[in-house]
């Protein structure tokens, strides 16, 4: 693996100054996150290893300084659709910025491939099974009231938290809203977004109210989600000299997926269009990756403005990419191919931190995310968030693969993808699936295209017991846990319950 050491001058190597101190001892009885481990019973299992921290390093956040920990999902976001992970179109200039000055993961897995189970483990830090937050269409369950949000230790640990989100399924009625301060959610389908630009207004405006403070903010773009409808100089860039597509590939036809999506992502998925089409299609979605791209460069310049950049953490990511028809299918919810698992993951972190990794070749899991922004804020780590810090694989401790668990579709039958250091095994739940499993070498084959399925029978057969094992400890674990109420999301309904005031 390379190492690329990066020259940072004035650095103080904080790595040294408590070295030997596991978290768990900065504790007191007067420490807020102790009293709310207690109070949700996770106390237990707080060892070092468990804890995730270590005694190797933690980043400790000196008294009375302010600290801004930023997270920004943006909804769809291709991890090739970023210049930093190869695309060649200067679609991302400011994120790339970040990613040349920070730290980029090159296998982020997330948790799956649509967006209420994906965000909600970035949140709580743990498997869909086990959080809750899974459904089929507008049917879908809340995150499990029992387990801690990243927002509620933040909290508890002095930090106010604030939170924009923008999509349906990042609402406060399924427990999105848990432990922030101010969370202003605005869901939209489609038409109604807030967009990015919007977003990003408030966000500057909730930071410069709290800008002595140290804060946690959880940031959402919708903008590349369908519609891909980007303001008009966004979308001229990237689809220049090229022919709109006639329907059924038309505007119209993207217009209708809002209501028809369903007969859209049968699991033959529909007809590719032509490669000039496709091409047509990918540039208006580039345009809103691009205008995305520009609102992150506004954060990035109001946190400076505010002299605030320096000190903070910043994360950029995406709960899931798209499709484009690679296996057969367009959009996202109804399979787990890497196209939609394998995330972008980028982290900007404080000036004072000294690390050795700028490119982490290493599979890690989305789910190690809030670990590693707990690291690095000398915060423990409730036992719920089952992920790693990230902070020993950036310091070129470690190099290892962790093995990654994805689950549930929004459409179709349910199927899940167990990665480990050199594969990817995939399963249908359908009985009645054509395809009930599927194994890909991700390491030589990146984009799925060989199903070693039935060349390497050994390979798969192992895979399956690892991953039926697993599965099935969280299918027993999530039966002693509470069952959350089904609620039916529809959009219709949910617009009804707002303008009635039952929903804020
Ligand atoms: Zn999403």
């Amino acid at each position: 693996m390379t190492v690329n050491k990066k020259p940072r001058k004035r650095k103080r190597k904080v790595s040294q100054d408590r070295r030997g101190k596991p978290a768990v001892e900065q504790g007191s009885s007067r420490d807020p996150t102790r009293r709310q481990l207690l109070k949700y019973g996770l106390y237990g299992g707080l060892g070092l290893a468990a804890a995730g921290l270590g005694s190797w390093w933690f980043w400790p956040r000196p008294r009375g300084q302010q600290h801004n920990m930023i997270v920004v999902v943006i909804d769809t976001l291709r991890r090739d659709a970023l210049g930093c992970y190869g695309n060649r179109f200067a679609i991302s200039p400011r994120i790339d910025e970040i990613s040349a000055e920070g730290i980029r993961f090159d296998r982020a897995i997330a948790s799956s491939g649509w967006t209420l189970p994906s965000i909600a483990s970035l949140l709580t830090g743990t498997w869909p099974t086990i959080h809750g937050a899974l459904g089929k269409k507008t049917i879908v369950t809340p995150i499990r009231p029992e387990l801690p949000m990243a927002a509620e230790v933040f909290k508890s640990n002095g930090f106010s938290t604030l939170g924009l989100g923008n999509n349906a399924y990042t609402s406060a009625m399924l427990g999105f809203g848990r432990g922030f301060d101010v969370y202003d959610h605005r869901h939209a389908y489609n038409d109604r977004i807030r967009r990015a630009d919007e977003t990003i207004d408030t966000a500057l405006k909730l930071i410069h109210q709290h800008r002595n403070e140290s804060n946690f903010l959880f940031i959402h773009f919708y903008d590349p989600h369908l519609d891909y409808d980007p303001p008009p100089g966004y979308k001229a860039k990237f689809t220049a000299g090229r022919r709109r597509p006639s329907p059924p590939l038309g505007w119209k036809y993207f217009r209708s997926i809002g209501s028809d999506r369903q007969a859209m992502m049968t699991d033959d998925g529909i007809k590719p269009p032509s490669a000039e089409d496709s091409d047509y299609i990918k540039g208006v979605y580039y345009g809103e990756v691009n205008f995305s791209d520009a609102q992150v460069g506004r954060l990035v310049d109001g946190l400076k403005k505010m002299s605030l950049y320096d000190q903070a953490t910043l994360v950029i990511t995406s709960d899931h990419g798209e499709e484009f028809w690679e296996h057969g299918g367009f959009e996202h919810a109804h399979t787990v191919y890497d196209e939609l698992i394998r995330v972008p993951l980028i982290m900007k972190l404080p000036r004072a931190v000294q690390y050795a990794k700028s490119l982490v070749k290493a599979q890690i899991r989305q789910l190690d995310v809030m670990p590693t922004l707990f690291a690095l804020a000398g915060i423990e780590k409730p036992a719920s968030f089952v992920g790693r810090s990230l902070m020993p694989f950036i310091m070129g401790q470690t190099e290892e693969h962790l093995l990654a668990f994805s689950e549930g579709t929004l459409y179709g039958s349910d199927k899940l993808a167990w990665s480990t250091q050199h594969y990817t095994y995939i399963v249908d739940l359908n009985p009645q699936a054509k395809r009930k499993a599927e194994l890909y070498n991700w390491r030589n084959d990146p984009h799925q295209k060989e199903d070693l399925i039935t060349k390497q029978p050994g390979i798969a057969r192992d895979l399956y017991q690892e991953m039926g094992q697993f599965y099935s400890k969280l299918l027993a674990r999530a039966k002693t846990m509470s069952q959350p109420k089904v609620k039916n999301m529809h959009p219709q309904i949910i617009e009804s319950l707002k303008s009635l005031g039952y929903i804020r």
